[in-house]
């Protein structure tokens, strides 16, 4: 199932070029696997980087489960044999055992979410990951603070808590991970209930003091112009962005259809249809590297092999 493929690389060096030339990184999440294939050929299209994520609490609602996942993803490269720097990661989780799967099927990150834990106990579990993903080669992404929900659709709590600047340092300095989701104003979602804001001031503060590389979850529906302030903070914005809902909501659009299905529900589909559906969640995918990103045409930043 999984190769060698010299692009296929962790998220500490995926980001490190963005960080420092002001763009960021697409952390795509297709939730459906017959969705992969359409990030992949967007990011190809456009010359982009790109990260192929999904989330625990995904492979819940979707029915699904992280071989699968793993195994569509690696089809999907063997097949198209993308050129450009690619990711794979984990998106929140708590469970330790899903980590090692993940790293077992060759993802390249993951992200512990302890962030639930007072910071004593979220430095404890996210170092003992740390120590395991480095000794594997795998990059970790933590969360510090706690970020919302925008429509009580994906969490029924919305419970919201702004990462500490000094704290972020903490957090950085004694567990050694790679990226950090910061909370700043985003959630989860789709705005219904609340607008996106970005806490620039915040960021700036959070950068002084460390130079991990920043996440911003939440990104579906945050006006282009806020995230542009994210990534093009002075000394280094935030070089990773998570999108997830906006890729489902141009699926569902396109088949005319309101509600999510399943991973078997979509597999069912008409083959027509399926493509209709990946061909839009496609144009999204391009759409937010133009607009949101700024990571088109950055392949060549990249030493690869
Ligand atoms: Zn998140």
């Amino acid at each position: 199932m999984k190769a060698n493929y010299k692009n296929i690389i962790p998220l500490k060096q995926l980001l490190a070029p963005a960080q420092k030339n002001g763009f960021a990184i697409g952390a795509f999440s297709p939730r459906y696997t017959a969705m992969i294939r359409s990030v992949l050929l967007a990011a190809e299209h456009l010359q982009s980087p790109a990260i192929v994520q999904i989330a625990q609490v995904e492979l819940g609602w979707y029915q699904s489960n992280l071989v699968d996942f793993a195994h569509v993803f690696w089809q999907q490269v063997d097949e198209l044999q993308p050129t450009i720097p690619i990711g794979l990661h984990l998106d929140h989780t708590q469970d330790f055992e899903l980590i090692k799967q993940a790293i077992d099927l060759g993802f390249t990150s993951v992200m512990i979410d302890a962030s639930q834990q007072p910071l004593d106990g979220n430095i404890a579990t996210t170092r003992q990951v740390v120590e395991y993903a480095h000794a594997h080669g795998v990059s970790v992404e933590a969360e510090l603070g706690k970020i919302g929900t925008a429509d009580f659709i994906e969490s029924d709590v919305d419970e919201e808590l702004y990462t500490d600047p000094q704290e972020a340092a903490l957090f950085v300095a004694q567990t050694g991970v790679d990226a950090l989701a910061v909370s700043v104003g985003t959630a989860h979602g789709v705005y219904l209930v609340r607008q996106p804001k970005v806490d620039i001031g915040r960021l700036n503060a959070i950068r002084a003091l460390t130079d991990v590389a920043l996440v911003l979850h939440g990104g579906s529906g945050t006006p282009a112009e806020m995230v542009h302030n994210a990534i093009q903070l002075s000394g280094g914005g935030v070089s990773k962005v998570n999108i997830a809902t906006d890729l489902e909501l141009g699926m569902l659009a396109a088949l005319g259809r309101k509600e999510r299905t399943t991973e078997a529900g979509l597999n069912l589909l008409p083959a027509a249809d399926i493509e209709i559906g990946a061909k839009a969640v496609q144009k999204v995918v391009e759409e937010k590297i133009i607009n949101y990103l700024g990571s088109a045409q950055k392949k060549d930043l990249y030493q690869l092999g």
